[in-house]
């Protein structure tokens, strides 16, 4: 079987923006209101001559044990079902407790997981993803995904993993 990649993550971090600009196409559903994509959704993508399924994740409505429980959920559940996962923050934002807590689940896992750092649309945040080495997932990979920056540096790195 095809490896597996599943993309985790707060709502509005830009996940599905992120899944769209790999495989190429406008099928994970992007929107301002956090939370929109209705379940996981698998979707086959191509780089390199290699071919994998892309796993997109959210639209779990906080549920009573909050946000922070439901996205370390997620990280739990992608950490054992995927063979690596990308782990997407805001870098706008920078790392939240919410962030904090997934990147907890993620240092356990035994598989590849890349911290990717998004919204970096411009040189403006770059060094601020410096700081997110603190998560303790190792090298922070800086991208675009609305405009594509480094997406393509982004698909190496996460081809090395799988
Ligand atoms: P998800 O909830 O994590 O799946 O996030 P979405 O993909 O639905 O994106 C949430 C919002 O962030 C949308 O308004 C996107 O257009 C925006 N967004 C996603 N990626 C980027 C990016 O690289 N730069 C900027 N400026 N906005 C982005
Ligand atoms: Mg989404």
């Amino acid at each position: 079987a095809q490896p597996v990649l599943a993309v985790v993550g707060r709502p509005n971090v830009g996940k599905s923006t992120l899944v769209n600009r790999i495989i190429g196409r406008r099928e994970a559903v992007v929107q301002d209101v956090p939370g929109v994509t209705r379940d996981r959704v698998a979707y086959d993508a191509y780089w390199g001559g290699r071919k994998f399924t892309l796993v997109d994740t959210g639209g779990w409505e906080p549920d009573a044990t909050g946000l922070q429980a439901s996205v370390a959920a997620q990280a739990e559940l992608a950490m054992q079902t995927a063979d690596a996962v990308l782990l997407v923050i805001d870098a706008s934002v920078g790392a939240t407790a919410t962030d904090e807590a997934a990147s907890k689940v993620l240092r356990r896992s035994k598989k590849p997981v890349l911290l990717v750092a998004n919204k970096v649309d411009d040189d403006r945040l770059l060094a601020d993803t410096a700081s997110l080495w603190s998560l303790g997932l190792g090298e922070p990979h800086p991208v675009s995904a609305l405009h594509g920056r480094s997406s393509g540096d982004l698909l190496d790195a996460i081809l090395k993993t799988l």
